[in-house]
């Protein structure tokens, strides 16, 4: 039983570790959001002869690979170029696969980590690398674009009139994506040039709110790709290039979609070549990187210094001495980039190793903390207590749509209400479980707050575990986000039951005085 003191110390350790967990898991967050690449460097690698006059990047945002394979004009263009699969980076988020897109370069090495908050990547683009070269850029599509890569683009950029987010039937979302297209046709109309991006994002909208395997998705998708033909069908095919790509797919759970997180139908991306360079019957599969280094083959521009793909040479339509030439600019870049980028694995031993010593120490905390909870009067009880606890956490978890997995917010404006579910399910999971000591340990005191000790310190224990393993904050390298996340929601869990303890401790103070008067 503990004694006055016992109960005071208790109480004040729940009190800091919730305010510690909140505090680790917004430095987390803090650290990825926060991030600037340290890799970016200047060197102008040799062009080459071009392949394709002008190219025309379509990005078809939230476009999943199973729908892009029933989509009628993208697949006429397929099927006269090289179409495949690319691998988008984590987290799986629109900015980021954009930013890859263009650079060649994963989140860490561009440094647009994540959505929100991001300065303009200081590595090479195929914009500035376009500009160098005196070819005209211009992008239709959002925002991101203007913020990221403005001061290269100048007046070659076009926006949207009006961006939708969220509430919109799928009827509503189709008849914006063909008003936005009018102004992308509009826009192209008056500024022809060497290479073009144009963002369709109606897709995008109706993935989120009706599910990447919904109707609705299915019909927005399809203005989408009504829109795609109607550009394509602009341009003189023989002289120009497609290339179709989307940042990212959607899951679809109970008729909502999201992404962000590791799920094959959202880490899995649809690419389409075609026209002028393209080799038509080819496939061209590889990673995100990859579009980068193959859009500056096609243009004859210089690999982008910090490009970390490869050039999709499968799908080229070049003769070999043409090709040996651009494998030679590739290796060059490929070389001067290795000199420059750490070692990713070694990097990433060299971090747990210095994880090490506070992991222990933390593990070391949390399990004598768990022994010293077990340690006094009816164990078996409190055990038990324990098991409903996270019973009822993990039946509040399903029930709420809750998952390890950032795909699970189906949008970021839920993040917090996604949070805020975590923290009440393992709030509400403690307090099941004291309900059922009140009832089967009425004589025992405090059994409630060696609950708390006891259940925080098994949340505790596996964010040290993840800490251990791949680390909560972002250094040098992007950690396991999935892992991340799953400690992210540990270190609320913990919050939420060491704020149900301490409304615990005042209720039962006031039922003590109520009985005692
Ligand atoms: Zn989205």
């Amino acid at each position: 039983m503990l004694n006055r003191i016992g109960v005071t110390a208790s109480i004040v350790y729940l009190a800091a570790l919730g305010a510690a967990s909140v505090f680790v898991a917004g430095a987390a967050w803090e650290s990825v959001t926060s991030y600037r690449t340290p890799y970016a460097y200047e060197a102008v690698f040799p062009a080459g002869r071009p392949l394709t006059e002008r190219l025309v990047l379509f990005v078809l945002d939230g476009l999943r690979v199973d729908r892009a394979a029933e989509l009628e004009h993208l697949q006429r263009l397929a099927a006269r170029g090289s179409p495949g699969t690319l691998r988008v980076g984590l987290p799986s988020l629109s900015n980021p696969a954009r930013a890859t897109m263009v650079t060649g370069a994963w989140p860490e090495v561009s440094g647009v980590t994540n959505n929100a908050r991001f300065d303009p990547p200081p590595v090479q683009s195929i914009f500035s690398l376009a500009k160098r070269r005196g070819l005209s850029v211009s992008v239709f599509g959002s925002i991101f674009w203007k913020r990221a890569f403005g001061d290269i683009l100048g007046g070659g950029y076009g926006r949207f009139e009006k961006e939708l987010h969220g509430g919109r039937s799928a009827q509503e979302l189709s008849a914006w994506q063909q008003d936005i297209c009018a102004q992308a046709l509009a826009f192209l109309a008056a500024k022809p040039s060497n290479l073009t991006v144009v963002g369709l994002t109606a897709g995008d909208e109706a993935g989120h709110d009706f599910g990447g395997d919904s109707d609705g998705y299915r019909v927005v998708t399809a203005a989408v790709d009504d829109c795609l033909g109607q550009i394509v069908s602009r341009f003189d095919a023989a002289t120009t290039t497609f290339a179709a790509v989307s940042d990212h797919g959607h899951i679809d759970r109970r008729g909502r979609g999201g992404h962000g997180g590791v799920e094959p139908e959202v880490i899995d991306a649809p690419l389409v070549l075609a026209g002028a360079g393209i080799r038509a019957g080819g496939r061209a599969d590889g990673l995100l990187v990859d579009l980068a280094p193959t859009v500056s083959a096609l243009l004859g521009l210089p690999m982008p210094a910090n490009n970390q793909g490869r050039v999709l040479a499968e799908a080229l339509d070049a003769p070999p001495e043409r090709l040996q030439a651009i494998r030679r600019r590739e290796r060059e870049q490929r070389e001067c980039l290795a000199a420059r980028l750490p070692d990713r694995e070694a990097g990433l031993r060299a971090e747990r190793h210095d994880r090490g010593p506070v992991s222990t120490l933390a593990a070391v905390w949390f399990l004598a903390v768990l022994a010293a909870a077990l340690a006094g009067a009816a164990p078996r009880r409190l055990a038990a207590a324990g098991a409903l606890c996270f019973g009822v956490y993990y039946a509040l978890f399903l029930a709420l749509g809750l998952d390890y997995s950032l795909s699970a917010v189906v949008r970021e404006e839920y993040l917090n209400g996604f949070f805020l579910k975590n923290i009440l399910a393992a709030a509400a999971g403690y307090g099941i479980g004291v309900i059922q000591l009140a009832r089967t340990a009425a004589s025992e005191k405090n059994l409630y707050l060696r609950l708390a000790a006891a259940v925080t310190s098994l949340f505790g224990l596996r964010v040290v575990w993840t800490h251990a393993q791949s680390g909560l904050a972002m250094r040098g390298f992007m950690p396991d986000l999935e892992a991340g996340f799953k400690a992210y929601l540990d270190l609320l869990a913990i919050f939420g039951v060491a704020l149900a303890a301490l409304l615990a401790f005042f209720v039962f103070r006031r039922i003590g005085r109520a009985r005692a008067a």
